[in-house]
């Protein structure tokens, strides 16, 4: 659809009359859109990986990994499971009803608004698309206009490539989303910040629309003071990846800070620096391997979180930054003020600071006292206090040893609690958050009981 022309009731006409259509429930239509995603994904690669290189400063291989590799991993997914989704599922029925059977109908919910955003464009686009085409929906994608080559190639190849009958890109920044909001939608799935999550939310109560926020948050990773010199050099490797290897920092899972005790703080900041030194050499400014900031507006937020003088004074590792490239050095911090905005915001970039504590058991009071997550990270291979954090935290998700990599699995649910957002999605809970599950019932005429009938009498009781 390209550029904002009007005010979108020709596009949302076509897209509710090809729902009505019934075309989009055929599983072959479903199978050959998300075949046209995965030829999008092999024929467009170059132009995918030069749009999140010119976007966001991303090496090809990041790219590859993060975006095509992910999608293409999750259109697999689907196209193999489709079948099994779709089918109806029995249910059992109690002896009540006999006799009578009934099953579970998964049913496509309609006209669907997908709202994404700018850090991972095409991951966070496709990945709900992906969902509401296995559903059997009709779709209206906005990306963000943050990362404009991104949206445009987004918008040129859905174009050439899946139904545009049925799928539709409309480009644009908030006059254009706030424009979309006064339809009305069958569903709203969006991905951003809690600002505009309120919004939309406002927005799709006015017609009942059911939505899902995909939002953010400060991610904890609670490190215990791994004893083997093995296990504690493959989790600074993983620390370093959760923070500074997906878009600079700048992903909703992003390890956001680390608790640790007092007594391993030292040893941990040394084993960070020396696998950053190692991971980006000895002038991060020349390195290729991290995402930049995404504009300068994000460039001077997350600035400013780090020049406040008692933040400043709490660097152990960078810190140093280049406006012109939009680059800030991967940086540590011991102990920054809790009421700083660094320990108060969600950082979204490459700053890591590491608050310590008397006991490792203190973290969990530490995450309860402050808003639930989208993820926490526990690198301990202490199962009391892996229970512990388990049950006694909440979470959008929790992964021991490892970070960001949940996102990937296809078995896991997707989403926030509280204030993290929620509605879930990847893989079957993709197709679930854009499906409704109709309750059939079928019963015979074998047998009837009078009394569930009226007239009343006292002896009805007694049955
Ligand atoms: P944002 O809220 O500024 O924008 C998100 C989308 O909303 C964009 O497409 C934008 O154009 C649109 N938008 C902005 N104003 C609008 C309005 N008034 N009406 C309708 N649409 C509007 O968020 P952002 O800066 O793109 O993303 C950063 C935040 O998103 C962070 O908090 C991050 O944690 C979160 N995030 C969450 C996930 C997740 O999967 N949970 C993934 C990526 C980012």
């Amino acid at each position: 659809m390209g550029a904002f022309v009007g005010d979108f009731e020709p596009e949302l006409k076509e897209l509710r009359e090809t729902f009505n259509s019934g075309k989009t429930r055929e599983i072959s239509w479903r199978k050959a859109q998300l075949q046209g995603i995965l030829s999008i994904l092999k024929d467009r690669e170059n132009d995918i990986c030069k749009a999140l290189n010119q976007d966001l400063g991303k090496h090809h291989v990041e790219a590859y990994r993060d975006e095509i590799g992910t999608v293409t991993k999750s259109v697999n997914h689907a196209l193999r499971n489709l079948k099994k989704w779709t089918s109806s599922k029995k249910a059992k029925m109690a002896l009540a009803s006999f006799p009578s059977n009934a099953k579970l109908v998964h049913e496509p919910l309609g006209v669907v608004l997908i709202i994404s955003s700018w850090n991972f464009p095409f991951g966070l686009s496709f990945e709900p698309i992906i969902g509401a085409i296995s559903a059997g929906n009709t779709i209206i994608l906005k990306p963000s206009e943050l990362a404009p080559t991104c949206s445009l190639v987004l918008a040129k190849t859905i174009r050439d490539y899946l139904d545009n009958t049925a799928i539709k890109v409309v480009e644009g920044g908030p006059y254009v989303g706030d424009r979309l909001l006064q339809h009305k939608f069958d569903k709203i799935f969006y991905t951003g910040g809690p600002r505009v999550g309120q919004i939309v939310m406002t927005a799709a109560a006015k017609n009942l629309t059911p939505v899902t926020l995909e939002l953010g948050g400060k991610c904890p990773a609670v490190v215990d003071s791994i004893s083997s010199s093995w296990d504690k050099k493959i989790a600074v490797k993983r620390i370093i990846w959760g923070k500074f290897g997906a878009c600079g920092g700048q992903a909703c899972i992003a390890i956001d800070y680390i608790l640790t005790q007092k007594k391993f703080a030292p040893i941990l900041v040394e084993l960070l620096t020396k696998y950053i030194r190692k991971t980006f050499g000895d002038n991060p400014m020349q390195t290729n391997s991290i995402a930049k900031i995404i504009n300068k507006k994000q460039f001077s937020r997350v600035k400013e979180l780090l020049d406040e003088p008692s933040v400043k004074s709490s660097i152990v590792y960078g810190g140093s930054s280049n406006e012109e490239n939009l680059f800030i050095e991967p940086t540590i911090l011991l102990d920054p003020p809790l009421d700083a905005a660094i320990m108060t915001e969600e950082i979204f970039g490459p700053l890591l600071p590491i608050i310590t504590l008397e006991n490792i058991e203190d973290s969990i009071n530490f995450i309860r006292a402050r808003p639930k997550p989208l993820a926490i990270y526990g690198f301990t291979n202490n199962e009391k206090l892996q229970k512990k954090m388990i049950c006694e935290t909440s979470s959008g998700s929790i992964t021991f040893n490892d970070a960001i990599i949940q996102y990937v699995a296809d078995t896991l649910p997707f989403g926030g609690v509280g204030g993290s957002g929620f509605g879930r999605y990847h893989g079957k809970f993709s197709f679930e958050d854009f499906s409704h599950q109709k309750a059939v019932m079928f019963r015979g005429y074998l047998i009837d009981f009078g009394f569930r009938y009226p007239p009343w009498n006292n002896k009805k009781l007694q049955l």
